[in-house]
């Protein structure tokens, strides 16, 4: 495995993320369901630029369709931290007694 070139996909896939936190803010607490829709429209958009890029589509590439595989990965990355805070919330309601979605 060539950590060099992992650990610079990687920081392009943290630069997305904070794009995406200044468009949509930092905790938009969302339901697992809603972001596996967002997720599902990101992985269309990464389908959509191969199916266009391999038949001709004017103005598609197969850079569109790396660019749209960091977006995905990002967003994957947002899903992890919301469960995250939304499973950590959870635990401390649970332990002072609070419904944890009401
Ligand atoms: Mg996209």
């Amino acid at each position: 495995m060539d950590f060099i070139k992992t650990t610079g996909v990687l920081n392009e896939v943290l630069s997305e993320r904070e794009r995406q936190e200044k468009l949509h803010g930092v905790d938009p607490k969302h339901t697992p369901e809603t972001w596996l829709m967002i997720l599902g429209e990101e992985v269309g958009e990464v389908n959509k630029a191969a199916l266009e890029t391999r038949f001709g589509v004017e103005g598609a590439s197969w850079e569109q369709y790396r660019h749209e595989l960091v977006q995905v990965a990002a967003v994957a990355v947002a899903m992890i931290e919301s469960f995250d805070r939304q499973y950590q919330a959870a635990v401390a309601n649970e332990f002072l007694g609070i419904e944890a979605y009401p």
